[in-house]
């Protein structure tokens, strides 16, 4: 039976040390952080996952916003939305919610974030700190992986990690992390993507295999080696009748064929997710100025 990577779990554990630090540094006269979050439509996932921040800050004592504007919300307007909580001295931390409705170019909006309000950590200034190994933020997905892995023992140092996925929020953050030589960096990484020839000869060869993707199940027992670690990023919604809301979650990992290879293995829903919203308050809390630990201390 492998070990299961509980996100859900070591997430809890760390927004209740996060709140430790937020309630002993606000008794000392800090005011509470600020997150404001800007959505841009009405796309229903988004607005999910809008939930589970607010519920996580709410819980933490961080304060939140939402900001809900039209789904024909011009650059222009959208500027202007962003420009005015960048100027507002009482909001810490500001992230414009993923994907934006077509007419918008999420690279062009994440300039216009103050890049000492970007929680999200998606400024180029702030990829580029990232880059040269002095992260002002962590990129919340890729440190919540990393963290999920220290935290159950598994450090990524001297291992071969194969990722599956290049994009700017998951993949290619993940990658830089990784390679950094710092603490769960050290790795030797391996990136593929779509264009990746024999992708299964890759991922037979990791150590440590991480598929960000969106695919579901692709990721087969014959695709792991044995005794691997494996971290599915993955979330993908399957028609599923039984479920009230008629679909349920399913990584890009085959789960049930994948788990008795190998030694660990994350599972979704469960495993990433919630780590991504634990560090993404983190975050907030030290645009705030906060001094923080995200570490479980066993
Ligand atoms: P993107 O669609 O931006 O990126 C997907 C990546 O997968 C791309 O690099 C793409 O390659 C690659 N890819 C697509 N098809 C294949 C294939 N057949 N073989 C190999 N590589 C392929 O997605 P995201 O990175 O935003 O998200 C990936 C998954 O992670 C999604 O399911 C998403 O829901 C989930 N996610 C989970 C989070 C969490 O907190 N748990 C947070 C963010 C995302 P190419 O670059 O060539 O197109």
């Amino acid at each position: 039976m492998a070990k299961i990577l509980d996100g859900k779990q070591l997430s809890e554990r760390i927004r209740s040390r996060l709140k430790e630090q937020l309630d002993e540094q606000v008794k000392r006269g800090k005011r509470r952080p600020f997150l404001a979050v800007v959505q841009v439509g009405d796309y229903l996932p988004s607005t999910v996952y809008i939930r589970a921040k607010q519920r996580a800050c709410e819980e933490i004592g961080i304060d939140f916003k939402h900001l809900k504007l039209p789904e024909m919300t011009s650059m222009e307007e959208l500027r202007g939305a962003v420009n005015a909580i960048n100027e507002d001295d009482s909001i810490d931390g500001l992230l414009v919610q993923s994907p934006l409705p077509a007419h918008l170019d999420e690279v062009e909006v994440q300039r216009l974030v103050s890049p000492l309000k970007d929680v999200d950590c998606f400024h180029p200034e702030n990829v580029g700190l990232l880059y040269i190994g002095q992260p002002r933020f962590q990129p919340c997905t890729a440190a919540g992986i990393i963290e999920l892995m220290l935290a159950n023992g598994y450090d990524p140092a001297g291992k071969h990690a194969v990722i599956i996925g290049r994009s700017v929020i998951v993949g290619r953050p993940l990658a830089i992390m990784m390679m950094l030589k710092a603490r769960g960096g050290n790795a030797t990484v391996t990136v593929c993507h779509s264009r990746t020839p024999d992708l299964p000869v890759l991922t037979r060869q990791a150590d440590i295999l991480i598929p960000a993707v969106g695919i579901t199940e692709m990721v087969r027992a014959d695709w792991v080696k044995d005794g691997s670690i494996v971290v599915d990023v993955g979330i993908n919604r399957v028609p599923d009748d039984t479920k009230k809301r008629g679909y349920r979650l399913v990584g890009d990992v085959a789960f049930e064929e994948v788990e008795p290879k190998v030694e660990a293995i994350a599972p979704v829903p469960g495993g990433v997710g919630p780590m991504t919203v634990a560090i993404l308050a983190g975050n907030v809390m030290k645009a705030a100025g906060f001094e923080i630990i995200y570490q479980v201390i066993e």
